[in-house]
């Protein structure tokens, strides 16, 4: 008997009918005898406004609180689901992260998985029960409540298919797969029929949003396939897998453009080593994801300085600043800026590896849409230019014409 985890986000449950909707799917496949573990996210927005909420209590909440009040969202949607299954005749049941056996670390607010023990679900699945899970949250061995960063919802259901050895790995959301771009933003982006994790990898992290960054990196690691799929309709998805020789031969397989990035600049910093240490290793026990750095001579009178200038998750940037201005007196620095407005431009595509002229390519096409470049970084299949958010889409529209055609 086939067993399916599939993955309702925010949009398919979104209202009643929505969830009606997610109930009748399973329905379905439930009468063909499949055995099934639903994993479903908070209703479309109410992570965002639980977060507006208590932003208004104070604006650097305890991280612990946040999870007890984050956590609350998947929980309503895990009940309506049930219901919807049970106005159905379906057997179905509710658990929560915790129920379902998932155990993460301590990190509140990003915590990692550290392993699932799916003894209840397995039982619940032989006895013939539809388990609707709550996506995005976990519980320490200690007992406390967490959740695992934005969008975590997809990592719940690709780690519960590896524990559970599921046949397969649903990821239902609001467009018909992955895309060459986001499909919003680029109306002539293309639905991708298959992509490799680590293209994948690359552009959820570098802001396609459609799959979370750390899910796609568990599911490398493990091997678990999965389709992004609409639960809109029944058009085939797009198969997330294993590189194959013949995906070389695409040179970019898609563009990101990531507008939750904030640079911060640290102006006149003394230039000695250990310095860059110092700074970087006390953003990372913040558990803060640093990404470009950029480091350049500083032009002032005095001592030899260099200012150095990283970007941060727009999220994190007020808890970066913190850090940041706690080192002044030790370090020295003249001032710390930090700058919103900005966005990550990305091309990526395992093909790179063996094509070149790609970066020369991109740079010129910016030029020629006159989009001036702040910082660069690439790897083997990715590059990625910070310019300014506000002409971050036309760049997006003139690299994916440039890249991927019209
Ligand atoms: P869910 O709530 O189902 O988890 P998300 O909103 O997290 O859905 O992700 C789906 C959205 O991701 C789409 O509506 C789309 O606008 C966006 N997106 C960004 N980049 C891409 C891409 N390359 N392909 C498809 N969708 C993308
Ligand atoms: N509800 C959470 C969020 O909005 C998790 C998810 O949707 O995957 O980030
Ligand atoms: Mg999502």
């Amino acid at each position: 008997m086939p067993l399916i985890v599939q993955k309702y986000g925010g949009t398919s449950v979104g209202n009643p009918e929505r969830i009606k909707n997610v109930a009748a799917r399973v329905a379905r496949y439930r009468a063909q005898g499949d055995q099934i573990v639903v994993v479903v996210s908070a209703m479309s927005g109410v992570t965002d406004n639980l977060i507006k909420l208590a932003k208004e209590i104070m604006p650097l909440p305890s991280e612990r609180e946040m999870d007890v009040l984050l956590a609350t969202g998947e929980q309503t949607t895990i009940a309506l689901t049930a219901m919807a299954l049970h106005a159905l005749g379906v057997d179905a049941i509710s658990l929560t992260g915790a129920q379902a056996g998932i155990v993460t670390d301590g990190v509140h607010t990003k915590a990692k998985i550290q392993n699932i023990t799916p003894k209840q679900v397995h039982a619940l699945l032989t006895a013939g029960i539809v388990v609707i899970v709550a996506g995005f949250q976990g519980q320490t061995p200690e007992g406390q409540i967490t959740t695992l960063g934005r969008g975590g919802s997809d990592l719940t259901a690709v780690a519960l298919a590896a524990a559970l050895k599921a046949d397969l790995c649903q990821i239902y959301t609001d467009v018909d797969g992955v895309y060459t771009a986001d499909p919003r933003i680029v109306p002539d982006a293309r639905k991708l029929n298959e992509i490799a994790y680590d293209e994948m990898l690359e552009l959820a992290s570098l802001g396609a949003k459609v799959m979370q960054s750390r899910s796609v990196e568990f599911a490398k690691k493990f091997g678990v396939v999965f389709e992004v799929r609409s639960s809109l309709n029944d058009n085939p998805g797009t198969i997330v897998k294993e590189e194959t020789q013949s995906m070389e031969d695409v040179v970019i397989r898609g563009v990101s453009l990531d507008k939750n990035q904030a640079k911060v600049t640290l102006v006149g910093v003394p230039d000695r080593p250990g310095v860059a240490a110092r700074i970087f290793k006390a953003l990372a026990d913040a558990a803060m994801n640093v990404d470009m750095i950029v480091q350049n001579v500083s032009h002032g009178s005095g001592t030899p300085a260099t200012d150095i200038s990283f970007t941060v998750d727009k999220p994190d940037l007020l808890k970066a600043t913190k850090v940041i201005e706690a080192l002044k007196p030790e370090m020295g620095f003249r001032e710390a800026l930090s700058d919103e407005k900005i966005g990550k431009l990305s091309i990526v595509g395992v093909g790179m590896r063996s094509h070149s002229g790609v970066a020369a390519k991109m740079f010129e096409t910016l030029a020629h849409e006159g989009i001036n470049i702040d910082m660069i970084s690439t790897s083997e299949i990715k590059i990625s230019v910070v310019i300014d958010l506000a002409k971050g889409e036309k760049a997006m529209k003139a690299v994916h014409a440039a890249f991927v055609g019209t």
